[in-house]
């Protein structure tokens, strides 16, 4: 079965057997943003790369896991980061290939890879929250993809937090990715050091949370307010997921907290003891995916219904 997974930078193609989530080939892209087509002749170019890899393999269906929001239905992808709307790319690539293709949202990839093949192996209602350049979530409750009225369910990035904090992109205030993404840290960061505040690193180098990170194993008090800001930011809004939901486990995935386990995990459950307010008394365990990222491209072949891997079984 073929998995894709496109981001707003990359693109990763793998051919996966899914019996066990083995990837066999794998071809990882840039990818181009430049227009629409360009968009859609890259990600036409690296699935018939990756076809032409292995001849004697040849797959029976295709599943999309991409950035953006996404119909799953009508196979339809509209996102800011990729440069596209309403792109109908689940029939675009069906035609170029001549194979069913199936598509969803990657965090909701991601939680179906992490359900087969990862952290939440026979879990039936749990999260899987990615922290990166944005923070997403893709939930399944009662064994399925919640995918909401119009597939925009996950969105934790926008949920508020605070109710006095800064001007969201989307218009809202005091949404999470302001906090506790890249992006978000980088600019609380720059917004610090405008004040006058002190640090190893300077106004012109703080443009990437790696360099944060660095600075606050180093010991570096802002850059470890920053870090700890984020990890507790986080931290309520799994509080708030939980006590919503009562969920039996929370995946973490995306760069951020794969950076610094020792504060996204230990300091975050230790803050969540803290302020833990004893409504929902079966508190899920928090941990970071050991196969992310490949999660996402192992849930987008797990997109393909099973009777399409049945096909795949009786003729190899
Ligand atoms: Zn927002």
């Amino acid at each position: 079965m073929i998995g894709i997974d496109i981001g707003g930078t990359k693109t990763l193609a793998a051919l996966v057997r899914i019996e066990d989530g083995e990837i066999l080939h794998r071809l990882l892209k840039p990818t181009n943003t430049n227009s629409p087509e360009l968009f859609v002749q890259g990600i036409i170019e690296i699935i018939g790369e990756l076809i032409a890899l292995d001849i004697s393999q040849q797959p029976v269906a295709i599943g999309i896991g991409t950035a953006g929001h996404v119909d799953p239905h009508l196979g339809k992808v509209s996102s800011m980061n990729l440069g596209v709307s309403k792109l109908p790319l689940k029939s675009l690539v069906s035609e170029a290939f001549g194979l069913p293709v199936f598509i969803d949202n990657d965090c909701n990839a991601g939680a179906i890879g992490e359900m087969y093949y990862g952290a939440a192996q026979g879990k039936q209602h749990f999260a899987f929250l990615t922290v990166g350049t944005g923070v997403g979530v893709g939930l399944v409750l009662n064994g399925g993809v919640y995918h909401g009225k119009c597939n925009y369910a996950g969105e934790i990035g926008h949920v508020g937090i605070d109710f006095d904090g800064a001007r969201c992109k989307c218009g809202g205030w005091g949404c999470l990715e302001n906090i506790a993404s890249g992006p978000g840290m980088v600019e609380l960061m720059k917004a610090e050091l405008s004040k006058g505040r002190t640090s190893v690193l300077e106004l012109c180098h703080a443009n990437s949370a790696q360099e944060i990170f660095a600075a606050a194993r180093q010991r570096d008090p802002l850059c470890v307010e920053i870090v700890e800001q984020a990890a507790r930011a986080l931290g309520y809004s799994i509080r708030n997921l939980n006590n919503l939901l009562d969920l039996e486990l929370v995946v973490l995935g995306g760069g951020i907290p794969q950076a610094m386990p020792e504060v996204f995990v230990d300091y975050l459950q230790g803050y969540l003891e803290k302020i833990d307010n004893r409504v929902n008394l079966a508190a899920s365990p928090i941990v970071i995916s050991d196969l992310y990222p490949d999660s996402i491209v192992l849930g987008a072949a797990r997109l393909v219904p099973e009777k399409y891997s049945v096909e795949t079984t009786s003729k190899g």
